[in-house]
């Protein structure tokens, strides 16, 4: 049965999608269709009372976190559906997880729809510049999809509390120029573990 939510820690993740608009060298979902022994592989996508029920379904979570197999954002209503509700029926704090490249994906600008309902975008930057971006994330967008990954950082700051740059420790990155360059956006850093498989 695939797992809808699951809680690692104080946090209750929700896996909406297994749709993605990159095709990272480094995805967990290459190697393994469970993680933290949840089945994150989708028959279908849950619609939105599935989803509710799932979180309904767990106690004392201080956030919640779209994450999973796939970019929620590719369902940004549902996201912004089940936000909303989140915030209306536990009263806890809200995370995307996000490859970043939503208004790409969408042809606008999508951060404001997020304002009040999202505290947190935790933000794939994934390299320094265009070119490793491409070779690590394999964005369908070609070298437009690490100019939208800048642009999505930069605008979130302006209007989320909370934005995150983030990369994966892949061998040879220079996670250095990465720091850099998340900063130079107005986001903080964070490095995540690479995961082997
Ligand atoms: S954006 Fe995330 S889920 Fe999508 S391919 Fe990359 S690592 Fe996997």
């Amino acid at each position: 049965m695939p797992t809808i939510a699951y809680s690692i820690r104080n946090s209750l993740y929700l896996n909406i999608t297994n749709r993605c608009s990159n095709s990272c060298t480094f995805c967990i979902k290459i190697n393994s269709r469970t993680f933290h022994d949840n089945d994150l592989f989708l028959s279908t996508e849950p619609s939105f009372d599935e989803i509710m029920a799932a979180i309904d379904a767990f106690k004392d979570f201080e956030e919640v976190v779209f994450c999973g197999y796939g970019e929620s954002l590719i369902r940004l209503e549902m996201v912004k559906q089940v936000a909303e509700a989140v915030k209306r029926n536990y009263f806890t704090s809200v995370r995307i997880n996000t490859d970043g490249q939503a208004n790409l994906v969408h042809g606008r600008n999508i951060i404001p729809e997020l304002v009040g309902i999202v505290d947190c975008l935790s933000v794939s930057l994934n390299a320094a510049d265009a070119e490793t971006y491409m070779r690590l994330c394999n964005s369908p967008f070609g070298e437009a999809g690490f100019t939208a990954v800048c642009d999505f950082i930069r605008l979130a700051v302006a209007e989320i509390p909370e934005v995150i740059a983030s990369v994966v420790r892949v061998p040879s990155l220079d996670v250095d120029a990465c720091k850099t360059l998340a900063l130079s956006l107005g986001a903080s850093f964070r490095v995540r573990s690479y995961y082997e498989g």
